[in-house]
């Protein structure tokens, strides 16, 4: 389907339209909006309004400056030369990076993988997601539908795999980890002990923090613990990253739940973090529901029962309902209890499921039916016994303000037998432990108001990050949320302002090393997407702890590394050493290099030798050249193959490593 203006974030679907390079200081890069809705069907019908509302904001904009400014209609006509010197333009040209909500440089440890550095690449994962082994199995990948590989071979690079290899062949790290910093004599307290505290604690305690964390569970870790089954991540591997962090003297107060704002307040911290996720599954209230209590079971609870052994069976005929990773982990949980015949069940139709595409594939791969368009209607009891489900085939509807409809087909109820149902029909937040008197504003769904910069509620002590802190997410960006709130929390134990944000790290470097030499490989693999080996299912799908992915060997883990397009070596230009003589225009394979009049953006791309069409990506433009002309790149479709940088009479062009590290709180 055609994506364009299309983004996922947060699981929901966002409009993004580029901004003329003329109007970015005055709207920023892009004009972005929600679209509230995870189905892409409806984001397609609604973008249009929305993206015609974005445009004619930057359309007002360009007027007012037109009017406004006399200068600024020169400004129009000529496109201004690129300011390098924005952390920002270099670092939207490494897609996947970009993407990421932790920001982890992605190219720089995939090519200390392929050099075989293990180490260095797991710990250039650790200072930006904390959790490398972790997520390497268990991330959403946001980077990989944004990877630049998708633009030139079809299939991304498969970064979170590379990010298992760097974990799985690692040294020990020991003695690379950060210490605690000395006391600064400044209390936290940080409640839930899921992957947005675990992260706030981490930054926190190298600058002498002292934190203490609560958590109602006898161990640390969150969903990640409780909800995400060992046979996608294994608990060693969840130990030792969550133990990383507790070992640097976090302390601890498990089996303790807080269930007053107001008392810990009274206690003697000088910042709250609340980390408390979205903990309440939700039920259904149909008809026979209370008779068949018994044998239904709230997902993520029943998920959590597994994960500390209380739950050890199931019947042998199980449903499902819902079509999110909640109801993949079910169902594939269910196999592993002893179910033989289990089936999900989820009312909209299969393309719009929530579930992340390998979690579908893997839980068919396991002989698990999805069964789309189905509403569950009643459960069927006798003798107060639960024995199957009716459901009511629908089918989709959209009205013209894109609105989805479920529609009834009319065809025969649909009667599926089964000894126990899973509702897996999503979460929610429960803050009925905060009273509403002690400063906290509260709003929509009744959620409290969260500055989405400083992580600050309305009280100024108090944090929330992580799925407290706008609903349900995944682990990468409560780790993104977790590495801004300890920015907050440092900065307000210090009394400075908390808006004043600290600038990326960043360094651009030459990676010149002959004349036709580089440090980095730029012959470009066309091999396909490797595809990760799985293990023997008559083992795996017998014990809930056998691990299913085994993870790309060294070899394949080197092949795949191969394919990555190093998106984050760029090509910079020097006017004052460019003669003008084209051979860089000849030998580009994607004739991204033109030398041509300056002009409007419009015009501008319109006249290049490949015509930039895709407006979210910026085109480099140089400062004007003796024939009046500007060099301009098209960063859409470089590959960073550096021919232009090899073949270039006067080195004008040079292949340069540009490293972007989003600030922490201990920088
Ligand atoms: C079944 C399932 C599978 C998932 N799979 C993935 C996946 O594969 N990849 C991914 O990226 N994300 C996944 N997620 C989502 C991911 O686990 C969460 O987004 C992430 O863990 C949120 O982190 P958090 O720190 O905000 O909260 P949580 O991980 O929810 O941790 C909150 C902690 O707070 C504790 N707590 C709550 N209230 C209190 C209280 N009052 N006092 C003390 N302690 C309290 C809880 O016990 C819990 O330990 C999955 C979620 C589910 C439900
Ligand atoms: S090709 Fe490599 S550097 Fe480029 S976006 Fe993909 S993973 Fe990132
Ligand atoms: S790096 Fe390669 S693809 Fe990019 S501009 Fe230079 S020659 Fe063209």
């Amino acid at each position: 389907m055609d994506t364009k203006y299309l983004f996922k974030r947060h699981n929901t679907w966002w409009v993004k339209v580029a901004v003329p390079r003329t109007l970015k200081s005055k709207l920023g890069y892009d004009l972005r909006e929600s679209l509230s809705t995870h189905d892409i069907n409806q984001a397609h019908l609604l973008r249009e309004e929305v993206v015609s509302r974005l445009k004619s904001k930057i359309k007002v904009a360009k007027n007012n400056n037109l009017s406004n400014d006399k200068l600024s209609a020169d400004v129009q006509e000529y496109l201004p030369a690129t300011d390098l010197s924005d952390p920002q333009y270099y670092h939207k040209i490494v897609d996947c990076q970009y993407a990421c909500p932790a920001h982890t440089p992605v190219p720089e440890y995939i090519r200390q993988i392929a050099l075989g550095n293990y180490t260095d690449a797991y710990m250039i994962n650790w200072e930006s997601n904390v959790f490398p082994g972790i997520l390497g199995r268990t991330c959403d990948r946001p980077c990989e539908p944004a990877c630049r590989r998708t633009r030139t071979h079809e299939k991304p690079v498969a970064i979170c795999r590379l990010k298992r290899v760097a974990a799985d062949n690692r040294d020990d790290i020991s003695n690379l980890l950060p210490k605690a910093g000395e006391n600064n004599g400044k209390r936290i307290a940080l409640i839930g002990g899921g992957p947005a505290s675990l992260t706030v604690a981490r930054d926190l305690r190298i600058l002498g923090y002292e934190c203490v964390l609560f958590e109602k569970d006898p161990q640390a870790g969150g969903l990640m613990r409780t909800n995400i089954p060992s046979f996608r991540l294994p608990e060693k591997v969840l130990n030792e990253e969550v133990e990383q962090i507790l070992d640097m003297g976090v302390s601890v107060r498990f089996n303790t739940e807080i269930s007053s704002m107001k008392a810990l307040l009274n206690e003697d911290f000088d910042a709250i973090f609340v980390g408390t996720g979205a903990p309440k599954g939700r039920d259904l209230s149909i008809e026979g529901r209370i008779e068949a209590d018994a044998n239904v079971h709230i997902g993520i609870d029943w998920l959590t029962s597994i994960a500390f052994e209380h739950t050890k069976s199931i019947g042998k005929k199980v449903i499902v309902l819902g079509g999110g990773n909640t109801a993949m982990d079910c169902c594939r949980s269910s196999l592993r209890l002893g179910a033989e015949n289990v089936t999900v069940t989820v009312r909209s139709p299969f393309e719009q499921m929530k579930a992340s595409e390998w979690e579908k594939e893997d839980a068919m791969g396991e002989g698990i039916p999805i069964l789309d368009n189905h509403v569950p209607k009643k459960f069927l009891v006798e003798n107060c016994k639960l024995i199957g489900m009716e459901f009511e085939k629908v089918k989709a509807v959209f009205d013209s303000n894109g609105k989805r409809s479920l529609i009834p087909t009319g065809e025969d109820p649909v009667i599926i037998e089964c000894d126990d149902v899973l509702i897996a029909i999503g979460q929610d937040n429960a803050f009925n432990w905060i009273e509403r008197d002690i400063g906290i504003e509260f709003g929509e769904w009744d959620m409290p108001n969260v500055d989405k910069t400083t992580f600050q509620s309305s009280h100024e002590k108090i944090f929330f990050g992580g799925d407290a802190a706008w609903g349900p997410e995944n682990i990468i960006w409560a780790a993104a949320h977790g590495h801004q709130a300890a920015i907050s929390i440092d900065k307000f134990c210090r009394g400075e302002d908390l808006q004043d944000r600290p600038e990326p790290g960043t360094s651009l470097i030459s990676q010149k090393m002959g004349v036709h030499e580089w440090s980095y490989h730029n012959d470009i693999s066309q091999a396909e997407r490797f595809i990760v080996p799985h293990a023997d299912p008559a083992i795996a799908l017998k014990d809930l702890k056998v691990e299913v992915e085994l993870g790309f060997d060294k070899q394949m883990g080197f092949e795949e590394t191969q394919r990555c397009l190093n998106c984050d070596v760029q090509t910079a230009f020097s006017e004052s050493l460019c003669i003008e003589c084209d051979a860089c225009v000849d030998i580009c394979p994607t004739d991204c290099i033109n030398f041509i009049a300056n002009g409007t953006e419009e015009d501008v791309r319109k006249n290049l030798r490949v015509p930039a069409v895709n407006l979210d990506q910026d085109i480099l433009v140089s400062k004007e050249l003796p024939t009046a002309r500007v060099m301009i790149k098209d960063e859409d479709v470089c590959l960073h193959c550096g021919l232009c940088a090899e073949r270039c009479p006067t080195g004008a062009w040079d292949m340069q490593t540009y490293l972007y590290e989003e600030a922490k709180a201990y920088q």
